[in-house]
């Protein structure tokens, strides 16, 4: 078998084949399939380890937060709060090239780390029948970004994944060409004020229409550093965080790599897909008032080390009070 091992199995998207996708995803491993948009990496958006194994496959150097993929709009609830304004552009755009960020639900099931840490998730129905029939055989949220190592350009064919990821993809599901090949506008419905965070297919102009709003746009975010949509783009813990620890000082936590004990290990094993899968939710356990910060040992600076240490460094720059 050592053609699996340097090839991706490609299938075209039979009901078997979309049934063998929807167990792959179910065990923790990755499936490609089409989308309107681009051909996406899918992974069970509720696993950590699926969702760490997305961004090594990517060779990504930083955690961007992911869009989580349903089915039918009704699975969103039990993901994120949903407001009247979200009901509104679902019943005029979904299934469609819009991916809207909205507040976590409580106990929502969604890694930490497909939201890099943040209090929102991005979601999207996407309006292709593979991409709605494999979520359903998986029977879970999947986040999915573009299926393409880190600065490759986006596939719209399953060629293209093939040639990009190989064998990090357990099975791409064939569906030929993507139909508009560019990105999902991208709203933000968390704030007061809904936002644009990114132009894509749905334009900006029906969108005020469904809202009966103007949108915040990326432009005036340079302006207003402070605007709503801006609002903690980057997750970072309250308490101060010190990097490159050997040791706790007194009333510090230790968040440790390896065979240390610490208050909590990323991985004593050293595993840095483990390391990853565990970063956001172990930075918010150790968040708390009763330490002084978070001391983090050395994370090496290889495979998802760089992204770890991408998000620690930003976690422990000196931000304004
Ligand atoms: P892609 O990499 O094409 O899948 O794009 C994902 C887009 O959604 C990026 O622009 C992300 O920054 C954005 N995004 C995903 N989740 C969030 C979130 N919780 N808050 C803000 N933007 C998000
Ligand atoms: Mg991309």
């Amino acid at each position: 078998m050592t053609t699996a091992l340097t090839h991706a199995h490609t299938a075209s998207a039979s009901p078997a084949a979309i049934a063998e996708g929807g167990h792959l995803l179910r065990d923790g491993r990755l499936v490609a399939f089409p989308t309107e948009t681009v051909y996406g990496l899918g992974g069970d958006a509720t696993n950590d380890r699926a969702v760490a194994a997305i961004f090594e496959a990517k060779g990504r150097p930083s955690f961007n937060p992911l869009i989580v993929h349903v089915a039918d709009a009704a699975d969103i609830e039990a993901l994120v709060m949903v407001d009247d304004r979200a009901r509104a552009v679902i019943a005029r755009f979904w299934p469609g090239p819009l991916t809207l960020v909205l507040p976590r639900a409580n106990n929502s099931p969604v890694s930490l780390l497909a939201s890099a840490g943040l209090d929102t998730i991005a979601v999207r129905m996407p309006d292709h029948p593979i991409a709605r029939a494999l979520i359903r055989a998986a029977a879970r949220p999947i986040a999915a970004p573009s299926a393409n190592r880190s600065g490759a350009v986006s596939p719209t064919l399953a060629e293209h994944v093939a040639e990009s990821l190989g064998a990090r993809v357990g099975l791409i599901l064939d569906g030929g060409p993507c139909r508009v090949g560019v990105e999902s506008t991208v709203l933000d419905l968390s704030g007061e004020r809904p936002a644009l965070l990114r132009p894509g297919g749905v334009p900006v102009e029906a969108l005020e229409q469904a809202l009966g709003a103007t949108l915040i746009r990326p432009t005036d975010h340079a302006d207003a550093p402070k605007s709503p949509g801006m609002l903690a783009s980057h997750y970072a813990p309250s308490v101060a965080v010190r990097l490159n620890a050997t040791h706790a000082a007194p009333g510090e936590a230790l968040l440790a790599l390896g065979p240390t004990e610490g208050t909590l290990n990323l991985s004593p094993s050293g595993d840095l897909e483990e390391a990853a899968a565990n970063l956001f939710a172990m930075l918010r356990a150790l968040d708390r008032p009763e330490f002084t910060g978070i001391a983090i040992m050395p994370i090496p600076e290889h495979g998802l080390g760089l992204a770890i240490n991408d998000r620690l460094r930003r976690a422990a720059a000196p931000r304004p009070a």
